[in-house]
């Protein structure tokens, strides 16, 4: 076996695999020793980083893709647009930190929940994308399935929770039970990020008492923003007027 076999077989042990497609390559620009083991060493995290990033992509299960690039803040002068940048930032996960994003339909609230999560999962945390309402249908299934404990544990393992459209379905007391453990055992430790139609003094119009409802946007704020989104919507803007259809949320 010549060298560049003998390399490719410990490489390949050692599922090197950009490593391996690569060392030839950059042994032609290389200067001295330290410096192409670093370039062949980074061109093997750099694709990692990259599948990584795909992988965690796929697995929070975004509806669509979305990202603050394509976000016009313009549209939505009220809101402070560096506030809302920092929750691309590290630190928003890394602190466990929460936001709400506040609005009637089609003013991008959405798009920003997307935008966060897809960012948590470009900086290396796992994120899950649901409904309001199919995590609930979620949580009921599976408390019905005697797999509560372990869905309520997959669920915690997520830096970032995010879920969407809370407040266009009313929930019965069982299932706010389950969404009050889901938000407190995240509490002060991992993120949650969510949309509501609802401001939070009409929250009990969704929770069965005041109390429930109380108890869910008090550990939800207590270390979150909320981002309120004003305007006309979005939706209908793109169809170039107020007639047609009216918009789901
Ligand atoms: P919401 O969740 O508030 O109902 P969405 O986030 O679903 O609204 O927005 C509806 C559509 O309009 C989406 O395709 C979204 O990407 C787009 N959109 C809304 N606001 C903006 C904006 N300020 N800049 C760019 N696209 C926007
Ligand atoms: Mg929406």
């Amino acid at each position: 076996m010549n060298q560049n076999h003998l390399l490719e077989a410990t490489l390949a042990e050692l599922h090197l695999t950009t490593a391996r497609e690569q060392y030839s390559r950059l042994a032609h620009n290389a200067k001295e020793p330290i410096q192409y083991l670093h370039d062949v060493m980074s061109a093997e995290l750099h694709a990692r980083n990259e599948s990584g990033t795909k992988a965690r992509l796929h697995a929070a299960r975004f509806p669509v893709m979305k990202t603050f690039d394509t976000f016009d803040f313009r549209l939505l002068p009220e809101v402070p647009k560096m506030k809302v940048l920092e929750l691309t930032e590290k630190k928003f996960i890394d602190e466990g930190r929460n936001v709400v994003f506040y609005g009637p339909p089609g003013t991008g609230k959405t798009h920003c929940l997307i935008a966060v999560g897809v960012a948590a999962c470009i900086n290396g945390y796992r994120s899950y994308f649901t409904t309001a309402a199919g995590l609930l249908n979620m949580l009921l299934t599976a408390k019905r399935q005697g797999t509560i404990d372990r869905r309520l544990k997959s669920l915690s393992r997520y830096d970032l929770l995010l879920i969407d459209e809370l407040g266009y379905i009313p929930f019965e007391r069982e299932a706010t039970d389950l969404l009050f453990q889901v938000i407190s055992q995240r509490y002060e430790s991992k993120s949650v990020a969510l949309t509501t139609n609802l401001a939070f003094e009409h929250w009990t119009q969704v929770f069965p008492d005041a109390m429930a409802a109380t108890a869910v946007i008090d550990r939800i704020v207590h270390h979150g923003s909320v981002f309120e989104f004003a305007g006309e919507s979005h939706r209908l803007r793109s169809r170039g007027g107020k007639t047609g259809r009216p918009p789901k949320g």
